[in-house]
Order: structure tokens, then C-alpha cells, then sequence
């Protein structure tokens, strides 16, 4: 049997631990399904599809619906299989072998993962002590590494923080290459990089419609960015990529930005609540500006607690073992009921 790539002996996949239980608040997800009115006309349409012909390979009714939210034309839209392909994408067109990317840890997994996949090195910087980025150091690491690309994820998974317009000034004036801004949970924060792109400028912005637009299940993902950017990163997709069905569904999903919006205010109230709980106990916490806390129980281990809000029927992200989190537990902001259930386990656990 032939050897797997050298490079990628040691990688393994990535993967968060499903459990069966009644509050699963691991994977950032939303409580909350899309609204009845989406999911008829999504049937509706359905109904409709010619299966035995492949899908529009351009995705040009759903680019224009969502260049149209954002105030510009389809040409600057790339769409994908999730935010994951989106950023895979950008990878296999400005990375790949001799080259390399920037993250900043503690940050998402995928943004070092996709680039090793694709045969890219990965230069990391390091966030401060309380999760925030220091410009200075955004600056020292583009000096020393040269990225073709730059991961910055705002808010950041799974810290929660945002990083302010001076980290995307930094990384903009420095970076040899493309700047990268994650926002899948901008929604959630008052704060975005999207007015940014430019065709002058090598600055793309990915979100998802897996969290606020509750489609997890659909796989739909895009970068708002320079047309030429675009076109790049378009040209080393798969063909047919976005399937007709989830086509469908995301330019359905964009004629209830209004629901859409309810959704988030009412979870940013349930975080705000969540936070404030937290606040309340023996653990530490970070300001989040997403739709999931980052928490370090004081008095015992992250993996115990863990444990002991399984046994309690609630699923939360481990992240103890993770460098840089040593003993944090990540819980995803759920309906309120789901918090109630979270935070009398936690407290039971704390003891
Ligand atoms: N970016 C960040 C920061 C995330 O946390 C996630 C999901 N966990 C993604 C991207 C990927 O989202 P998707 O592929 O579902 O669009």
C-alpha cells in the first residue's frame, strides 16, 4: 500500500466529539431552526429542481442575491461548499508548496489545518493574554514570514474577541500577499471588515450561513473580495460545487434578513445573560462579541467539568487540551431554556 503525502503523516482530521445528549451547545451552531415561511418555498422549489441535469456552475442567481446585501456585484461573491471551501480555495490558488500563511493562536483550527492540507506552511502569531491582538505583533510576523495569505477571524473563534480596525490597518500595510477576515459570527458583533474590500486592495471577508441564518445543515459559505481574487480562487474549484438545492436554499434564506435578524438580537440577549451568569461563578471569562462563551473553571479541571456537564446531559466544546486554553470550556449560546439547563449543570458540577 502506498504511503500517505510525508506532510500530512502527522495531521489528523478534525473533528468535534459528538455525545448524545438533551442540550448540545458544542459546535456554535444555532438553537433555532430558519423560519417556516423559508423552509415552504425551500419545498416548494425544490420540487421544481431538474435532478437529472447538473446545477448552475456559476451560482449566478445566488452570488447576485447575496452581492445585493452586500452592495455589490455577483463578480465580487465566491460561494462554497461551507466557509471551510471558501478558505480551502483560497489556499489551493495562493498557497501551496514554498509558501505560507499567518494565524494567530489561540484561533480556528481550520485556518492552519485547510493550509497544511493544501501544502502551505503555517507561520503563527501570538494573541495576548487575554485574547486580544496586538497590531505590533500582526506587523513583527508579516516582517518575518512574508504570508501569501493572513487569517485574521473576528470575532474569533473561540476566544469570542474582536479584533478593532487598527489589527486590519496593520495587517493590510504590512502583508505582502492576501488579508483573510473570518467573519462567521460577525452578525453577532457591532463591529465588521466588510466596507473594506477593494479592488486596490488584497482584502476578502468569508461568512457563513451556518450560524445566523441557521442553515448548518446546507453547507453554504462565501468571501465578499476583489473580482480578480475571486476569479482566482473560482478557477481551482471542483465544477458543480454548490449543488442546486443549497443554491436554492441560500437565495431563499437572503428574503428573511428581517428573522434572520431577530434570531441574533435574541440570541446577543441570551449571550449578554449567559455572560453576566458566568460572572456570577467560580470561573473566568472573556468579553464575547459571538454566539459562544469561552469560560476556565476555577476550582477543577476543564476535562472534569466537561465530564460532569455530559453526565448532566450537556454537551460543550472541550477546549482544555487545546495550546494556549489550557483548562477552557467552550459553551454555544443556546435558546434560553438550554442556557437555564447549562448553567444549573455548571453549577451543580462546581459544587
Ligand atoms: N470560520 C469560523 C471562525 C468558524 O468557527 C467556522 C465554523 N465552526 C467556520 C469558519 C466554518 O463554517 P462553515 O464551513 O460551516 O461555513
Amino acid at each position: 500500500m502506498i504511503d500517505v503525502r510525508d506532510d500530512l503523516v502527522e495531521l489528523e482530521g478534525y473533528h468535534s466529539p459528538q455525545v448524545t445528549v438533551d442540550v448540545r451547545l458544542n459546535t456554535n451552531e444555532s438553537p433555532y431552526p430558519p423560519p417556516p415561511a423559508w423552509r415552504a418555498a425551500f419545498l416548494d422549489e425544490l420540487a421544481a429542481i431538474a435532478f437529472h441535469r447538473y446545477p448552475d456552475r456559476e451560482a449566478r442567481a445566488l452570488r447576485e442575491a447575496i452581492g445585493e446585501l452586500h452592495g455589490v456585484g455577483p463578480e465580487q461573491v465566491l460561494v462554497g461548499k461551507g466557509s471551510n471551501e471558501v478558505i480551502q480555495a483560497l489556499c489551493l490558488a495562493y498557497g501551496g508548496t514554498g509558501r505560507s500563511v499567518a494565524v494567530f493562536e489561540p484561533t480556528y483550527a481550520l485556518h492552519s489545518h485547510i493550509p497544511r492540507i493544501t501544502g502551505t506552511a503555517v507561520a503563527v502569531g501570538e494573541r495576548r493574554a487575554d485574547f486580544t491582538l496586538d497590531p505590533a505583533e500582526v506587523r513583527r510576523v508579516l516582517a518575518a514570514a512574508s504570508p501569501a495569505i493572513t487569517f485574521l477571524c473576528s470575532p474569533n473563534n473561540p476566544t469570542g474577541r474582536v479584533d478593532g480596525p487598527e489589527v486590519v490597518d496593520a495587517a493590510l500595510a504590512t502583508a505582502p500577499g492576501v488579508v483573510l477576515v473570518d467573519e462567521a459570527y460577525a452578525q453577532f458583533s457591532p463591529t465588521t471588515a466588510l466596507s473594506l474590500p477593494a479592488a486596490d486592495r488584497p482584502l476578502v471577508v468569508t461568512r457563513t450561513f451556518s450560524k445566523t441564518w441557521s442553515m448548518a445543515a446546507c453547507r453554504l459559505g462565501y468571501l465578499i473580495g476583489p473580482a480578480e481574487i475571486v476569479a482566482a480562487a473560482q478557477a481551482v474549484m471542483l465544477p458543480y460545487h454548490v449543488d442546486a438545492a443549497t443554491q436554492i436554499a441560500g437565495r431563499l434564506a437572503l428574503r428573511f434578513v428581517a428573522e434572520m435578524e431577530t434570531r441574533v438580537a435574541a440570541l446577543v440577549s441570551e449571550r449578554d445573560r449567559l455572560a453576566s451568569a458566568l460572572a456570577a461563578l467560580p470561573v473566568d471569562t472573556w468579553p464575547s462579541a459571538a454566539n459562544f462563551v469561552l469560560f476556565r473553571p476555577g476550582p477543577l479541571s476543564g476535562t472534569a467539568v466537561w465530564k460532569g456537564l455530559v453526565e448532566r446531559s450537556v454537551l460543550v466544546r472541550d477546549c482544555s487540551s487545546w495550546p494556549r486554553l489550557e483548562g477552557c470550556l467552550r459553551v454555544t449560546v443556546g435558546t434560553q431554556a438550554e442556557n437555564d439547563a447549562f448553567l444549573s449543570a455548571l453549577t451543580e458540577v462546581l459544587g
